[in-house]
């Protein structure tokens, strides 16, 4: 089979997770089957049209490297791919409609429509139905009083639809259950979701449909739609929902959802999409690392489950953080290096100084970064003073300032030298020293650190000297010394 499938978003919001999930899923279905993969604009709800949300369409697979085979910007043999561009082609789909006896005019008031739309929302009672069999004559008095029409669907009123879901196997609804004649064509000419999806998803030959599971009470009147126009329906694939940990659909409740929040929170796009790849799909129990590169060959359709996927915004973060850790050092330089400019911890663009710095640095805070957005906090230091600390940062539990001045004053000259020597020389003299001065080793550290940088968390100390260099190091054992004495 010639596998098509689509991403349709429609542009009234910020890209999140599980848009795009469903946008991974058919992108790497089309990539596994030898495909294509196409991103077809749902625009035709004017009201809730919002422009931003177009350029975060693109932001954001840009961002993710992912890329569509046919689409606005890279045109395509079935456009255009817009769906404010193809009204005309709907208008006549519609008037087939009402030719063949599937569709009719309905005149319904600005009023009665608002109705018929929160029922299509879960909110309302039923449609009436009520110009559904109304004679053409008397149908006349509405057109004559200049009421604009609307064009409703003629949903059978018994029987039932089946159809066939590739994830959930044989689906079938009471046609009493179906939207009770929706509007297909509004009376501003545009098409509701329901025809221009049908239409557009049967003129650009799109194989599975491949959407969310709250899609599901849409689809039976996708099928009935599909019939009436006399097309085969293509497979439909709908995807389990995505929950956050207490079991209800994933929200902002739970923490970030758009992509722009992972984004800026210094989320690597692999690991994003390793994680949201496996949101209702796995290649078997137990692996869970995935590149981009091998979820293009390993996808398939068959591992798709029914159950909801979980969030887990834990795994997420351990995930980036093993996507950080197998980053080269140049690659990592230039992730955090936005991160640092945004910050104003560096220039934009850095001195060559800083940008040395912070190429030195990047092995230091690897090991333990676990989103870029934390750089600028970790390596501050580095690149102007030391975060503000009072007096009492400085102390050790249960230490007086007396003791801790006597402590700082030991490591000072000690400090100077750090730079001179391996980690492994400096610890065993750093804990010499604490042995004599009757103290554990963290208490010989901690007003260090502090000292050093003004965090209790840090890269590993005696590499932050070094980075520091001895001189500016010595300065801020000093400075720390004074507060301590005017105490
Ligand atoms: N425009 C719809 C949306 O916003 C598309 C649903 C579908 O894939 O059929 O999600």
């Amino acid at each position: 089979m010639n596998v098509r499938v689509r991403y349709a978003p429609s542009p009234t919001g910020l890209q999140h997770i599980g848009g795009v999930r469903t946008a991974l899923f058919n992108y790497f279905f089309a990539r596994s089957s030898g495909g294509r993969f196409i991103l077809r604009i749902e625009d035709t709800d004017r009201e809730r049209y919002d422009e931003k949300s177009l350029q975060d369409i693109h932001d954001t697979f840009s961002w993710l490297g992912i890329r569509w085979d046919e689409g606005p910007d890279v045109g395509g043999d079935y456009g255009p791919y817009v769906q404010s561009e193809r009204s005309g082609l709907y208008r006549e789909y519609a008037q087939k409609l009402i030719e063949s006896g599937h569709a009719y005019y309905a005149y319904d008031t600005a009023q009665e429509l608002l109705s018929a739309r929160e029922e299509q929302e879960g909110k309302g009672s039923g449609y009436d139905r009520r110009f559904r069999d109304m004679p053409e004559d008397e149908k006349e008095e509405y057109r004559n009083r200049g009421i604009q029409s609307v064009v409703r669907f003629k949903v059978p009123l018994d029987g039932s639809t089946t159809f066939h879901d590739s994830v959930l196997g044989e689906v079938s609804w009471a046609n009493e259950d179906v939207n009770p004649d929706p509007v297909l064509l509004k009376s501003d000419g545009y098409p509701t979701y329901h025809l221009a999806n049908v239409v557009d998803d049967h003129l650009m030959e799109i194989s599975h449909i491949m959407r969310a599971q709250e899609w599901i009470p849409s689809a039976p009147l996708h099928v009935l739609i599909y019939r009436a126009l006399g097309w085969e329906p293509p497979e439909f694939c709908h995807l389990p929902l995505v929950m956050g940990d207490d079991g209800q659909k994933l929200s902002k409740r739970h923490g970030a959802t758009s992509l722009l929040e992972f984004r800026s929170a210094g989320y690597l796009p692999d690991a994003i999409i390793n994680y949201v790849s496996r949101l209702g799909w796995s290649y078997d129990d137990k692996r869970e690392i995935f590149s981009t590169a091998e979820l293009e060959e390993l996808f398939s359709l068959e591992k798709i489950s029914k159950a909801p996927a979980i969030f887990d915004y834990k795994k997420l973060e351990w995930l980036n953080g093993v996507y950080i850790r197998e980053l080269s050092s140049d690659a990592l330089y230039d992730a955090v290096l936005p991160f640092m400019e945004e910050s104003g911890t560096v220039g934009n663009p850095p001195t060559d100084d800083h940008a040395r710095i912070l190429r030195d640095a990047i092995p230091l805070i690897q090991e333990r970064l676990k989103y870029l957005k934390d750089a600028p906090a970790m390596l501050g230091f580095l690149f102007g003073e030391p975060g503000a600390y009072s007096p009492e940062d400085l102390l050790p539990k249960k230490l007086t300032v007396e003791e801790t001045l006597g402590i700082l004053q030991a490591v000072k000259p000690m400090v100077r030298v750090v730079p001179d020597m391996s980690d492994d020389e400096n610890e065993q003299k750093f804990r010499s020293m604490a042995d004599e001065l009757g103290t554990k080793l963290g208490n010989l550290l901690m007003p260090i650190r502090i000292a050093i940088t003004g965090s209790r968390i840090s890269p590993p100390l005696f590499g932050s000297i070094r980075l520091l260099g001895a001189e500016l190091a010595t300065e801020r054992i000093e400075a720390a010394i004074n507060l301590l004495k005017s105490q």
